[in-house]
């Protein structure tokens, strides 16, 4: 493709109709948000305050404000809200398609209705779609790790109950060194026995074993992250032979401390991240944000990291279609996406 200047890439990568595959719907939500919210529960919070927490440094920092974040969500319409501004923000993207995750397992822990909030906010996005103002959308339902297996259980029956309605998948995220991934087993065998597509968050900040555990023990069709998977040539091997797809998100990584871990580095760049490592290995890799309100990033400038990673144009380009192929749709509905991408000629 002869596509030479950088802001010539960068207008071919904004228009380019892309797709979204690891998205935490809570970590869409803005810092002016948060103060709004507060400002409607009579929570004091100041902007020096939200500033501060939205400033993370460590995977510890993370939660912490992930937790802290999703304490302003309450009730349906604040999910709504929420919805209205992600679908805004993807579409101005270029985002056309999304499997948005939420954290049903926090829901459930802080007694919330979860399928009130699920409608509420699915139904934001089907308006939008419907109204060519926001992606179509399918949704994953995630368990925390960090709380257990029966929660992670009550998640995938919540999943499973409204899999009708738009929940094609059960996820688990949160804190990969708690609880062992075979604590997991009953409740993917229960997600997948009731239809549901299968995916783990594995190898952000914990080993490669996470990962092969994710694949082995829980069946996990994608993988979250899993950029452990650099310290095992094996499991590479593995992953590009299976084509199992990594969720890369490479400012996460840099936010949360999860590359420094991997690389057993104090420090660590984006010269560094193993995403063209992978790409070139032939796993199936994809390109998200993860929290991208939380972690000051969009999908646009991923793509960006990418090519500063020394990715080419057209070697994102693929990356954009393994999105699309590794989704959840259906297949006539990824065809019809499939057909809209700008063909890759394999000379340029
Ligand atoms: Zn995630």
């Amino acid at each position: 493709m002869l596509v030479t200047s950088d802001s010539e890439i960068k207008v071919l990568l904004g228009k380019l109709p892309k797709a979204e595959l690891h998205l935490h719907l809570e970590g869409t939500l803005l810092p002016h948000r948060i103060l709004s919210l507060a400002q409607k529960y009579s929570v004091p919070v100041d902007w020096n305050e939200v500033h501060s927490r939205y400033n993370t440094r460590n995977f510890t920092q993370f939660l912490e404000l992930y937790k802290w974040a999703t304490s302003f969500l309450r009730e349906a319409e604040d999910y709504a809200l929420l919805a209205e501004d992600a679908a805004a923000a993807f579409h101005e993207q270029g985002i056309v398609y999304a499997e948005i995750t939420l954290s049903a397992g926090v829901m459930l822990l802080r007694k919330q209705n979860v399928t009130a909030n699920f409608i509420a906010l699915r139904d934001v996005f089907h308006r939008r779609a419907q109204s060519g103002t926001g992606p179509q959308t399918q949704f994953i339902f995630d368990a925390v790790r960090q709380f257990g297996s029966a929660p992670a259980m009550e998640v995938a029956r919540m999943a499973a109950d409204l899999r009708n309605e738009g929940v094609v998948a059960f996820g688990l995220g949160g804190d990969e060194l708690s609880v062992p991934l075979s604590e997991f087993h009953s409740a993917y065998s229960y997600a997948a026995e009731h239809g549901l597509h299968l995916l783990a968050h594995a190898g952000e900040t914990g080993g490669p074993e996470q990962i092969k555990d994710a694949i082995d023990i829980l069946h996990a069709e994608r993988i979250g992250h899993g950029i452990a998977a650099l310290r095992s040539t094996a499991l590479m091997n593995t992953l590009a032979e299976r084509k199992i797809p990594l969720e890369i998100c490479p400012s996460s990584n840099l936010r949360t401390n999860a590359l420094n871990i991997q690389l057993n580095s104090a420090t660590s760049d984006l010269s560094q991240h193993p995403l063209p490592k992978f790409f070139r290995h032939g796993i199936p890799v994809t390109l998200s944000t993860d929290d991208p309100a939380m972690f000051h990033t969009t999908l646009l400038d991923e793509y960006s990291a990418a090519l500063q990673m020394g990715l080419s144009l057209d070697d994102l380009l693929v990356i954009n279609r393994t999105a699309f192929e590794q989704s959840f749709l259906s297949d006539p509905a990824r065809q019809s996406f499939l057909v809209q991408l700008t063909p890759v000629s394999p000379e340029s």
